[in-house]
């Protein structure tokens, strides 16, 4: 693992009625880790990364960041959700504000941050993702790629100490994802602690420093890329690889 533990989950249980979406699970993601996670539709990959970041509260276990318990409600639960950065299939840009506008807009209001000081931000965000020539557009005047990567500058606008992504590319068309995934990729390199939830093998392969399988609301594999690709260890992962590569 790459450093300390900044997100660690441990014993975590989830019940939607009678469905266990999260059994007992044990995940540590290190500062500056990329992390992976794949698996068959329906196993709890989302619920995960909701729970991580508090969007979903959980029955059992415990989920910490940087050491210490996810806040219940408040103040508290505000900064964390600025602490970790989330990134959805569908980009949930405000639709009436400009892009520029769209990624000034949490620091401002969470971060009660100067207007000025905000955009000046933005602008070196939206350069950051390439997409400096478009901060006065709106959202529906940008491709997908293009929206996805002001989500991402959005995301990174609040500081984050890390960043989930949540099938970040399975809404674009195919011509648009490596844009997508490139940015990821740099953020990576950077040393951003990311988990990200994507059926893009080949970003699983060359960015993740693990790839967490993840079937039926359990972890059933949580090791490199290299092992988990080459040699995977369950039926299931090796029934799922069978029908993706
Ligand atoms: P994945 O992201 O791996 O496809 P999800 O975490 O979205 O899986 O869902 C896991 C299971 O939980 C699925 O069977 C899904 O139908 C169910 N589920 C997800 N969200 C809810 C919800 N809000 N209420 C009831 N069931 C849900
Ligand atoms: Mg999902």
């Amino acid at each position: 693992m790459a450093g300390d533990a900044l997100i660690e989950l441990r014993g975590v249980n989830k019940h939607y009625g009678k469905l266990h979406v999260l059994q007992n699970i044990d995940l540590t993601v290190g500062r500056g880790e990329v992390v992976v996670v794949i698996g068959p539709s329906g196993g709890g990959k989302s619920t995960l990364c909701r729970a991580i970041n508090r969007l979903e509260t959980v029955e059992s276990g415990t989920i910490t960041l940087d050491g210490r318990p996810l806040p219940e409600e408040g103040r508290a639960l505000a900064q964390l959700r600025a602490e970790v950065g989330m990134v959805f299939q569908s980009f949930n840009l405000f639709a009436h504000k400009t892009v520029l506008a769209n990624v000034m807009l949490a620091p401002i209001k969470v971060r009660k941050t100067k207007k000025e000081e905000a955009a000046r931000r933005a602008r070196e965000l939206l350069d950051r993702v390439g997409l400096a020539s478009q901060a006065d557009k709106y959202p529906a005047q940008l491709s997908g790629g293009q929206q996805q990567r002001v989500a991402i500058a959005r995301a990174l606008a609040m500081e984050p100490k890390a960043l989930l992504f949540d099938e970040p590319t399975s809404a674009l068309d195919p011509e648009m994802i490596n844009e997508v995934l490139e940015v990821m990729r740099q953020l990576a390199r950077e040393g951003m602690t990311m988990v990200v939830v994507t059926h893009e093998m080949g970003f699983a392969r060359s960015a993740a420093n693990r790839v967490v399988f993840m079937a039926d609301g359990r972890i059933v594999e949580d090791r490199t890329p290299e092992a988990f690709f080459t040699a995977p260890r369950s039926e299931r992962a090796k029934d799922f690889l069978s029908k993706i590569l």
